[in-house]
């Protein structure tokens, strides 16, 4: 007997008939003798269709006020998923995250998981029922209803693994495991058996929608055996998250890339003619962390004539609250000549363990982009990932021929 944690996302969640198809399959584990924790996501479009709701009265709405209006998408698909079980004749519960007791911060809108009380769970676990928790929300040490960011779902499931000590965290989704890059840009992008852990926790960073990042840090950071698959699919093993590398670096077969990333989601921010000394950086980025807003690329250039411009990016939601505390607070202050702001900016990434071992990967994406006209405006560089801003509208065709030239339509999955 294995306990097993299965998070649904919107689509496998859509309708009623969906949600007894999720509930056909916890029946057929629960047959195969497994304890299973069920946790679900809203109906896909009802999380955007809360917010839009939202919106009408507030064009930025109150992050407490928000959270309340958005968790209530989780909270109808854990009472019909769990309706749908008892209708199978399968004894099941749900509960909100304030029911499990899932203690956040009180960052509303982005609160991060401190705690899970496992003791309900485990009780009725013990006692047979299917346990049918909300994902994406939580509470505060207040009792404050906290959402943990957009896709936060994963986040939960995963947790919730890990607290539990589940043999298992399966995350359906609608496609059938990770590609190489996604599909709907790229029709030849494969599907891949296994990944590292590493691999995709740059690639959740760099805006592969599979998994919210802070999901995959969990199951680094806990050890958690992570594996996605369709909720379509009868059978099928998607992709399992691995933690061992060694094989794969020193297999030549391997692919040097496994994948390529994309986000259009950001916006750059551009800070011009700042003074060239000490403590410019923490001056600049100090009010914008104050403010709660996450920084992600980071470019300083180096200093003319005593100034430098100093560039950074930013989610493009964020970018004009950015934009106004900069000028309110760092502008005057600095005698900064001026500060731009840039959202037609896309960020497109390739990742891979491959590149510790080989060299030459960063002047074959560069090379590649430049045959094809397309301007670099920001690179970063960790160990298995490189990372270009790019003018958006080449986004697409950026993504179709790195994958070209890596050759990753040739990756063996299976
Ligand atoms: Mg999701």
């Amino acid at each position: 007997m294995a306990l097993i944690v299965q998070k649904y996302g919107g689509t496998s969640v859509a309708n009623p008939e969906r949600i007894r198809n999720v509930a056909r399959r916890v029946a057929r584990y629960k047959a195969m003798g497994h304890q299973v924790v069920v946790v679900v996501s809203a109906m896909s479009g009802e999380t955007n269709k809360l917010i839009g709701l939202a919106k009408e009265l507030m064009e930025e709405p109150d992050p407490r006020e928000l959270d309340m209006i958005v968790s209530t998408g989780e909270q109808v698909t854990i009472g019909m998923t769990a309706l749908a079980l008892i209708d199978l004749g399968i004894k099941a519960k749900s509960y909100t995250g304030a029911q499990v007791k899932i203690l956040t911060d009180g960052a509303h809108t982005k609160a991060r998981i401190l705690s899970i009380d496992q003791h309900n769970i485990k009780t009725d676990l013990d006692a047979g029922y299917v346990c049918v928790v909300a994902g994406f929300q939580g509470v505060d040490a207040n009792g404050n209803i906290t959402t943990l960011g957009r896709g936060g779902s994963d986040t939960t499931g995963v947790a919730l693994a890990a607290a539990l000590g589940a043999d298992e965290c399966q995350i359906y989704t609608d496609v059938d495991g990770v590609y190489t890059t996604d599909p709907r840009v790229v029709p030849e992008a494969r599907r891949l058996k296994s990944i590292t852990f590493e691999e995709m926790l740059e690639l959740a960073s760099q805006g592969s929608k599979v998994l919210q990042i802070r999901s995959v840090e969990f199951a680094g950071k806990y050890k958690v055996k992570l594996r996605v698959l369709s909720s379509f699919e009868e059978d099928g093993d998607g992709t399992l998250i691995t933690f061992e590398e060694s094989s794969k670096e020193n297999n030549m077969e391997e692919p040097i890339i496994s994948g390529i990333a994309f986000n259009r989601d950001e916006a750059k921010v551009t800070v011009l003619g700042v003074p060239d000394k000490p403590g410019i950086a923490y001056q600049i980025l100090g009010p914008v962390a104050d403010a709660n807003i996450d920084v992600d690329m980071i470019i300083q250039n180096v200093g003319a004539d005593g100034t430098t411009d100093f560039t950074f990016t930013v989610h493009k939601n964020e970018l004009s609250k950015t934009l106004a505390l900069l000028k309110d607070k760092v502008q005057g202050h600095m005698a900064a000549r001026e500060i731009r702001g840039d959202d037609k900016i896309a960020k497109v990434s390739i990742v891979g363990v491959g590149m510790r071992s080989h060299v030459g990967i960063a002047s074959k994406m560069f090379r590649t982009l430049a045959e094809e006209g397309i301007n670099i405006q920001m690179i970063s560089t960790s160990e298995i990932k490189i990372a270009v801003v790019i003018d958006e509208k080449y986004l697409e065709l950026a993504v179709r021929v790195l994958h070209k030239a890596f050759e990753l339509e040739d990756a063996q999955t299976d």
